[in-house]
Formats: C-alpha cells, sequence, structure tokens
C-alpha cells in the first residue's frame, strides 16, 4: 500500500493514492510526524522543544491539545505522553482508561433527570472528546440511541436557540449568494466524504423549525461515526437558512436563525443550485444527503440532481429502504408472498410514496409489470382515499390514484380494501384508533402495523396500543422507540424502522467504492441484506430488524452490498479491492485512543 525511504533526515512515503483514503493518509501522517518528533527529542528533556517542534508540525500541546475534541484523551493521556507534550499538571494524576471515562460518563447521564438534559450532557462530550464521545455511543446504542436522535434530537430542535452552546457544521444563508464556496472552504477539515444538510422545513414530523433544524444534520451524521464506522472529520453537517414561516420562531429573541419568512422560488433554486456546484468544487467526491426538505421541494431536489451528483434523500430513499425491509422480515412471521400483499399507507408525503416507489421496483423484481405492483400500494391523505376520481392530485400520488370509490374514513378503507399492512407516515398522531388495530386484527391472523411517525409523540399509536388492540397478534414497527411490553402471556420487543440501519451503510458502501451516484438498486438492495440480517430469535422476540447492538455487523453487510452495486453498474470511481469485505471493515473507524508516543 505504502513505501517508505529513509535518507537521513528525509523520509519519502509513496502511497497507492486510489487505495488510501485522505482521512487515513492525514491520520498515518500525523502520527509518523508526532512519533519522529517525539524520537528526536527523545534524547533531550526539553519539553519545550517537542512542544516548539510541535508546534511546527501543526500540532497542539499542552492546553491546546486538550482543548482539541479530535485529537483530546483527557485523563487518559499515559504519564510518558504528558510528559512529552506538556500536559504534566494540567491532568488530575490517575490515568483513566476509556472504559473507566465511559463508566464516568454514563453514571453522569443516568443521573439526569430528562432526556434533554442527557443531550446536552452528550453534546459537550462530543465538544471536549470525540473518541470517548463515539466510544460511549458505540458501546450503549440502545440506551443512548434515542438521545441524540429521535425523539430527544426532536425536542432540542425545537428548543435549540435556548440551549444552543457552540456552533456546528456550516450555516448558510440567503444572504450568501455568490460565495457558498468560501463559506465551505471556512471548514477547518478539506477531505470531506458526506455532507448532511436541511433547510429545516420539515423536522421530523414537528414542521419548519428554520435554523433550529441544524440538531438533524449533526445527530443523522454522529450516526454515520456509530454506525457504519465513517471518521468523524470526514462528514459536515449543513443548513441552509432561507429564514423561517414558524411565527413562534421569528419571535423568539434566541432563536438563531434569519428573522424573515422563508424564500421560496428563484433565489431559493439558486442556492441549492450553488450548494451542489460548491460541493463538487470544494469537497469533489462528497456525497449529499438532502435531509428533512419540506415535500414541496424534497421530490423536486431529489429528481433534479440524482442523475447529475451523488446524492440521496432520506427521509425519501433510506425510509423506503428500511421500511421495505421491514415488510420483508415480516412477511417471514405471516408467511405470506410480497406479491400478494396489499399495503395501505396513512399518509402520501415523502416516506409514503417513497415506499411505495421501492415497494415497486421490489414487486417488479419478482415478476410483476409496474403497473401490477402499484396496485399492492393504496394511499390514504389529508383529503381521502387516493383514487382516479380525485381531481387534486399530482405527482408520484398519480402513479397510485386507483380505480374505486372515493372513501373519505380510514376505517372504512381498511374494510374496503383488507389490507395486511398498515404504514402510518402522516405525521398525525393517533389515527390508528382501538377500532382500526382491532379491525385489522379481524382481517388478518397477523396485522401488520406500521406506526412510523416521529417523534413519539406523532406517532399513529404506541406499540403497547398495537398489540393490546390485536390481542397481542399485530407484527409492530415504529419510527421511534418503544419499551418492550408485555401482553398476552407474552414479552414482545417492538422494532424500531429506524433509517441507521440504511444510510450509514449505504454512505459507507458508497465512500469505499468511490460511488459517483446513489441508485434506487443500493437502496432495495440495503433493504434486502436488512431483511436478511433479522434472526429467527428476532422475530420470535416481534422484532422485524435486527438488535440494534448489532448495527456495526449490518452496516458492514449493507455497504458491501451497495459497493458491489456500484461495481456492477460501472459506477465506482476506485478500484475493487481483492477483499472488499476487509477492504471496508479497514475503513471503519474505532472509537480508540492512538498512543501518542
Ligand atoms: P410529508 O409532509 O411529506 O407527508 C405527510 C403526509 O401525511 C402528506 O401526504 C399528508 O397529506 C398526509 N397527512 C396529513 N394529515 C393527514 C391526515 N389527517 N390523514 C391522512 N394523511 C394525512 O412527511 P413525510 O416526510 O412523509 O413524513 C411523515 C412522517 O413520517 C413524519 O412524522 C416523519 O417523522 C415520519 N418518518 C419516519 C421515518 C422512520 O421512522 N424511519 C422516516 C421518515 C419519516
Amino acid at each position: 500500500m505504502y513505501k517508505i525511504v529513509h535518507d537521513k533526515d528525509e523520509m519519502t512515503i509513496r502511497f497507492d493514492k486510489d487505495l488510501v483514503d485522505g482521512e487515513t493518509l492525514s491520520r498515518f501522517l500525523s502520527h509518523i510526524n508526532l512519533q519522529s518528533m517525539l524520537k528526536k527529542t527523545a534524547a533531550t528533556d526539553a519539553t519545550g522543544r517537542v512542544r516548539a517542534r510541535n508546534r511546527l508540525a501543526g500540532l497542539p500541546t499542552g492546553i491546546d491539545l486538550l482543548r482539541d475534541p479530535t485529537l483530546n484523551k483527557g485523563s487518559a493521556f499515559t504519564l510518558e505522553e504528558r510528559e512529552a507534550l506538556g500536559l504534566t499538571g494540567l491532568l488530575p494524576p490517575r490515568v483513566h482508561t476509556i472504559k473507566e471515562q465511559s463508566q464516568r460518563v454514563l453514571e453522569n447521564l443516568r443521573k439526569r433527570s430528562t432526556d434533554i438534559e442527557r443531550y446536552g450532557t452528550l453534546i459537550a462530550l462530543q465538544d471536549r472528546n470525540k473518541t470517548l464521545f463515539y466510544r460511549v455511543l458505540l458501546d450503549n446504542i440502545e440506551e443512548l440511541m434515542p438521545i441524540v436522535y429521535t425523539p430527544t434530537v426532536g425536542q432540542a430542535c425545537l428548543e435549540f436557540g435556548h440551549i444552543f452552546r457552540r456552533p456546528r457544521g456550516i450555516y448558510i444563508t440567503a444572504r450568501d449568494q455568490g460565495r457558498v464556496a468560501e463559506l465551505l472552504g471556512n471548514w477547518p477539515f478539506n477531505d470531506i466524504r458526506v455532507i448532511v444538510i436541511t433547510d429545516g422545513e420539515r423536522i421530523l414530523g414537528l414542521g419548519d423549525l428554520g435554523a433550529d433544524g441544524m440538531g438533524i444534520p449533526v445527530g443523522k451524521l454522529a450516526l454515520y461515526s456509530v454506525c457504519a464506522g465513517i471518521h468523524p472529520s470526514l462528514s459536515l453537517p449543513v443548513t441552509l437558512d432561507m429564514g423561517t414561516d414558524n411565527v413562534r420562531l421569528l419571535n423568539d429573541p434566541l432563536y438563531i436563525g434569519l428573522q424573515h419568512p422563508r424564500l421560496r422560488g428563484q433565489v431559493y433554486d439558486e442556492m441549492i443550485e450553488e450548494f451542489v456546484l460548491a460541493v463538487q468544487q470544494v469537497f469533489p467526491g462528497a456525497m449529499i444527503q438532502f435531509e428533512d426538505f419540506a415535500n414541496r421541494n424534497a421530490f423536486r431536489l431529489l429528481q433534479r440532481y440524482r442523475d447529475q451528483v451523488c446524492c440521496f434523500n432520506d427521509d425519501i430513499q433510506g425510509t423506503a429502504s428500511v421500511t421495505v425491509a421491514g415488510m420483508l422480515s415480516a412477511l417471514r412471521i405471516t408467511g405470506g408472498n410480497l406479491k400478494e400483499q396489499r399495503f395501505l399507507f396513512l399518509g402520501a408525503g415523502e416516506a409514503g410514496l417513497g415506499t411505495g416507489n421501492l415497494m415497486v421496483a421490489a414487486l417488479v423484481e419478482e415478476g410483476l409489470s409496474v403497473e401490477e405492483a402499484c396496485q399492492c400500494c393504496w394511499y390514504f391523505d389529508s383529503k381521502g382515499l387516493v383514487v382516479k376520481e380525485r381531481t387534486d392530485l399530482t405527482g408520484h400520488k398519480l402513479l397510485y390514484a386507483h380505480d374505486h370509490p372515493p372513501v373519505g374514513d380510514f376505517l372504512a378503507a381498511i374494510e374496503a380494501l383488507r389490507p395486511q399492512a398498515i404504514i402510518g407516515v402522516s405525521g398525525q398522531p393517533k389515527r390508528f384508533t382501538p377500532e382500526i388495530l382491532a379491525t385489522m386484527a379481524r382481517i388478518n391472523e397477523r396485522p401488520i402495523v406500521f406506526s412510523l411517525s416521529n417523534p413519539t409523540s406523532k406517532a399513529e399509536c404506541t406499540a403497547e396500543e398495537a398489540y393490546t388492540w390485536t390481542e397481542g397478534r399485530a407484527i409492530f414497527a415504529s419510527g421511534s422507540p418503544f419499551d418492550p411490553v408485555t401482553t398476552h402471556g407474552k414479552k414482545l420487543f417492538p422494532a424500531q424502522g429506524n433509517n441507521v440501519y440504511i444510510f450509514p451503510g449505504v454512505g459507507m458502501g458508497v465512500m469505499a467504492s468511490g460511488a459517483v451516484r446513489v441508485t434506487d438498486e443500493m437502496f432495495l438492495t440495503a433493504a434486502r441484506i436488512v431483511a436478511s440480517e433479522v434472526t429467527d430469535d428476532d422475530l420470535q422476540l416481534g422484532r422485524v430488524y435486527p438488535a440494534l447492538p448489532r448495527i456495526r455487523e449490518v452496516s458492514l453487510a449493507v455497504a458491501v452490498a451497495v459497493a458491489e452495486v456500484a461495481y456492477a453498474n460501472g459506477l465506482a470511481g476506485k478500484p475493487k479491492p481483492d477483499d472488499l469485505v476487509e477492504h471496508i471493515r479497514s475503513l471503519m473507524f474505532e472509537p480508540d485512543y492512538q498512543p501518542y508516543i
């Protein structure tokens, strides 16, 4: 992979640039730099000289090192490192292991009385010591996922201006037209592989939160690192602030964004275009994830850019993939055949239509025509059942406007269509009423009920409601997590249809293969892989997704499959390594301290 040529003080290292990514290279070089500097000065006891040399190499020492969250190890610096790096006296004397530090963090987290306080504690840790932050998250993913992501991140976004301490990511505003590349250039790292951008208009199911939506890209990128091992320095959260139509925020003196209504139309499109082009210029090859854009822009932007640059929309494609994965697992319980299912969606937005479109792709792979496949997916939106007779339908909804008399009531739609599965993606709480659930249980031996709206307060029904009103027979999945439920003599573990099963692995597969596009085939492949990772034991427990602690394994499998799709379709920008699995595994960031000596 590399060749080292030594000549007195000169050292040349030749890398095969196709096999070594920029991050690995720069970490390796920093390490070599530090090692050789420390060796050179080992004969002298002049800490000052080490410091001077480190400064020359651009590496911090002393208090600056403790304040660098990427390099800081806190009390885990060894005594030798403390001596060499000017830290002696700046830390309490006892050296702790990362395990002991994690224990301290967990103890503190568990003492907090609210989840939003836990969120604040974790974010403060991310600011101090990134390695420890990721270690704690990875080792306690089930406990902490609801804190760094839905539902707590939703609460954090609602209160963002009030709990704001340190900026994270890049804020691009309507004021910055013409200089977006300059702003991206201000980011301290120049090798960026994944960008998550939101304009804050549809944050989870909470609506327009403007610039306060930044919690979402930050949270999603933390999950890329935790779940798929994409090194944190390779990712960049971005908020595009075009204003907000949220009156509460416009009147809030602590709101952090621009205080005017949203700018739309041409100026909005020009800003997006400038951003996409600036990414190609400043961070060529970076994958762009569009996140929490309102329906009116989400499909349009995806359509505009999906064949031009490396990008995807997680609310449409990631959700589709994870929902299809859950359905494939559910069919292992019901014994049903995908082609014979009727899916009834409550909500026909990004999540619902995205899922329908991917389901159609899955059904076409099973031999149906597109028209036949569309007949399996039915939608009920805010105006009733989506049927041909309606004159208000546009876009993807038209594909699913079937020949059927109009129905204005969801329960009546269930009675009429007798679906095997209902999927809640409406952002409207409590829409799966006891009557609806009982009806599903009357029609189906094992009714499939996915209540995907986030955060928890928006769920169409809770796990307990789903199990109670179906006599414990529901195959249930939700968008936000629910605790296990004991019902009808059985303890059931409701699955969370969390997009983290998909997007981190997709991102890693794209990064590893250097894929230039993100395709629907990749998302369908990812869905099949996630479903195949669900064990019979998971299904026994009522879980249609793999257990979260296995997320690294699952993401690795997804990444490998996605990279294979890129290679098979001529979309890969890097040569295929002999052992793809090992290659991707070697790229995965492990949150462990590197020895500095
Ligand atoms: P969206 O705004 O694009 O779509 C919402 C849809 O709900 C629209 O079609 C709207 O007409 C419909 N709707 C509104 N009120 C309704 C009502 N009373 N009855 C029936 N339909 C109604 O939003 P989206 O991106 O599709 O997201 C919807 C929800 O799904 C959100 O709460 C979001 O958090 C959740 N979601 C969950 C996951 C996941 O769990 N993996 C992923 C993505 C989105």
